[in-house]
């Protein structure tokens, strides 16, 4: 292995020493291209459809790229890169238009077959969590904004690139110590969920449904629910949806775990509906991924989940985000068509991340638009913001639809909302996703008014039985 050169020259503070000292771990600096790591950078560059993909690491003056894709890009400055802007921000990066980035290495560059004018960009972390170099896709359209669950992906990739240098830092470790030693990297490995884990956690049962209120803003009354899966790894604890639904995405183990998901909440309406069938009235939506929703027989597969669990189709609601709609929008109506007729509810999930066409939305029949959460967090902080929630608000209402704006956490949000005659909304100043046992609590408090912030002892208090 070439040795590593390291610059020291700017070295700042023992907290990017320590990063330095995790990322000469690796040893991953100015080694050759790698198979593997090759493997990422084309991956994204598929997925994003990205013009140029990069993968670099940080010393003290240099980005170095270990992996490229489309532009070949060997090092740049660190002042000024991309990974300057993650370091600082300690967190992903999404710039739509780089023309508004004036001091940026890249966004300078100007490259053999592009102009960049777009990048997103995500950690790539070491176990302890120090930010060692970043995974970027360019792209050469200034794009309005990138999807959540877009960003969620690129997220992915980085921490299977950091996953990838565990191993290396594992690997070089032990070939120092113990040559033959391998179970470590096997541990390492096993931190992956792979399609095969997903069918075992399936098999055994190990996803289970969270569930979140929706609430009426007027009157804090509980309208609905939002099932959310988790999955409960007898390792690793509660994994989020963040973790797997991609991976279940590209193997095509969304769809099991989607019918599960599906027959599960239908199973959980029954049974509450059987306590206490004042319940009748509340509508538990399931996110359907994309995948699910183009998938042949849908509405056929909803129908007879509804038959064989024996709710009411007025009980069930489906969100699905604008990416699975707007690619082939003819059949997306049919769907959507079918699926109305059976009487279930129709929500647009995450509305505003994605394409957020005013030109089509009228033109699906849809019956609730979710105003994503990235628009409420910021409501507050800006015009722009505000501005875009008041504008769903708007469009909503001439459309006939209802909307419920998504996490909602202060109470300055949930003022502002109401004022701005947003109906419903949920968040985690209301209540957080949480399991059965405590969602059941909630429901029972007298006309399911929902105190906030919640106190769960307090529920229980009230309601002893
Ligand atoms: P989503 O459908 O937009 O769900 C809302 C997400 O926002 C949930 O994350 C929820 O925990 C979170 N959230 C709710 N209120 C707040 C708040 O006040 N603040 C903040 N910061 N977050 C809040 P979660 O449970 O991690 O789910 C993430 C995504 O995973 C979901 O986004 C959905 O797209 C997907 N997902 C969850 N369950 C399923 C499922 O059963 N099937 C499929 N296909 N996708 C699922
Ligand atoms: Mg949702
Ligand atoms: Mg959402």
């Amino acid at each position: 292995m070439p040795a590593t050169r390291i610059e020291t020259s700017q070295i700042e503070g023992p907290e990017e020493e320590a990063r330095l000292s995790a990322l000469a771990s690796t040893r991953i600096l100015d080694t050759e291209a790698e198979s593997s790591f090759d493997a990422v950078t084309r991956l994204c560059a598929e997925y994003f459809r990205a013009d140029t993909v990069l993968l670099g690491f940080a010393d003290a003056s240099r980005y170095w790229i270990k992996s490229y894709w489309g532009e070949a890009v060997r090092e740049l400055p660190r002042k000024g890169s991309v990974f300057e802007r993650v370091l600082a921000q300690d967190g992903p990066v999404v710039v739509p238009d780089i023309s508004q980035e004036p001091h940026l290495n890249e966004g300078r560059m100007r490259l053999r077959r592009m102009d960049v004018a777009s990048f997103a960009s995500a950690p790539v972390r070491s176990a302890e969590g120090r930010i060692l170099g970043t995974l970027t896709i360019f792209g050469c359209e200034a794009r309005r904004s990138m999807a959540l669950d877009e960003l969620r992906m690129l997220e992915s990739m980085a921490e299977m690139v950091a996953s990838l240098l565990e191993l290396r830092r594992l690997r070089n470790r032990f070939k120092a110590q113990r040559p033959r030693q391998s179970r470590p990297m096997v541990e390492a490995l096993r931190k992956w969920p792979s399609k095969l884990d997903l069918r075992r956690a399936l098999d055994e049962r190990q996803f289970v449904l969270y569930y979140q209120p929706e609430i009426d803003l007027s009157t804090r009354k509980i309208i609905g629910l939002e099932a959310l899966i988790r999955w409960t790894h007898p390792e690793r604890g509660l994994i989020s949806p963040a973790d797997f639904i991609p991976l279940a995405e590209d193997s095509g183990m969304i769809l099991p775990i989607g019918d599960w998901g599906l027959e599960e909440a239908c199973r959980q309406i029954k049974e509450w509906c059987h306590d206490d069938p004042t319940r009748h009235t509340l509508r538990v939506c399931v996110n359907l991924s994309a995948r699910q929703f183009s998938r042949d027989g849908l509405a056929d597969h909803v129908e007879a989940l509804l038959r064989q669990s024996g709710i009411s189709s007025r009980q069930l609601g489906l969100e699905m985000t604008e990416s699975s709609l707007i690619p082939d929008m003819r059949t997306a109506l049919e769907v959507l068509g079918s699926l109305r007729r059976l009487g279930v509810s129709l929500l647009m999930d995450d509305f505003g991340t994605g394409y957020s066409s005013l030109s089509y939305l009228h033109s699906f029949p849809i019956d609730v638009i979710k105003i994503d959460r990235s628009f409420v967090g910021r409501m507050t902080e800006g015009d722009q913001p505000l501005q875009i929630v008041r504008t769903i608000i708007e469009l909503a209402r001439v459309l006939g639809m209802d909307v419920v704006a998504e996490g909602i956490e202060t109470c300055e949000q949930y003022h502002l909302l109401r004022d701005l005659g947003c109906r419903f909304g949920q968040g985690f100043l209301f209540a957080r996703p949480m399991p059965v046992e405590d969602v059941t609590l909630l429901l029972s408090l007298p006309g399911r008014i929902l105190p906030f912030p919640v106190d769960l002892k307090q529920v229980t208090v009230l309601n002893p039985a």
